[in-house]
């Protein structure tokens, strides 16, 4: 496995409409295997395979959640959640608002809304088909996940004020590292 480079804002790559892919092989298999061990450096909860560059529908997401009343952070429980060619079949009207972060726009949050629940379809890691009603937080990431195959990032969803601001703060942040 191997801990692959994480494109940023303002690369380009990251407005690519990202290609299916023909299946699940081992090839993509030790890809996705990739993308998760460089997901859980950074650390994230979501990647997209744009992020990492290659412009396929590719996903890997794990909530690493603590269980209840744990509060050792040692203890966040890893279950890797696998999507290749995800759609969305449905939505729901109701709307959530988290406070979303995204590993290619460093260190940045804002409050983004998206559906609350969503019907979705996939491939999982054996390239077994799945269709399912994804709620909670899982609904949020992967919503945010898939944006990414469209070339969209959290930030887009924002004004363009809002955008502007959060950009501003990335290059102010980036100058006080160099
Ligand atoms: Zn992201």
């Amino acid at each position: 496995m191997a801990i692959l480079p994480i494109v940023e804002v303002p690369d380009p790559r990251l407005k690519t409409v990202s290609e299916p892919v023909g299946g699940v092989d081992d090839d993509l298999r030790a890809f996705m295997d990739d993308m998760l061990e460089t997901m859980y450096d950074a650390p994230g909860i979501g990647l997209a395979a744009i992020q990492v560059g290659r412009p396929i529908r590719v996903l890997v997401i794990d909530l690493q959640e603590l269980p209840e009343g744990e509060t050792d952070e040692d203890k966040r429980i890893r279950e890797p959640l696998y999507f290749v060619n995800p759609e969305i079949l449905e939505v729901s009207e109701e709307v959530t608002t988290y406070n979303e972060g995204c590993l290619s726009v460093p260190e940045q949050y804002a409050e983004v809304d998206r559906p609350s629940w969503i019907m979705a379809r996939w491939l999982d890691y054996d390239g077994n088909q799945h269709e399912e009603k994804i709620d909670g937080f899982l609904a949020t990431v992967l919503q945010h996940e898939m944006d990414h195959l469209e070339g969209i990032l959290f930030i887009d969803h924002l004004s363009k004020l809002k955008r502007d601001m959060v950009l501003k703060k990335l290059k102010k942040m980036r100058k006080m590292a160099a």
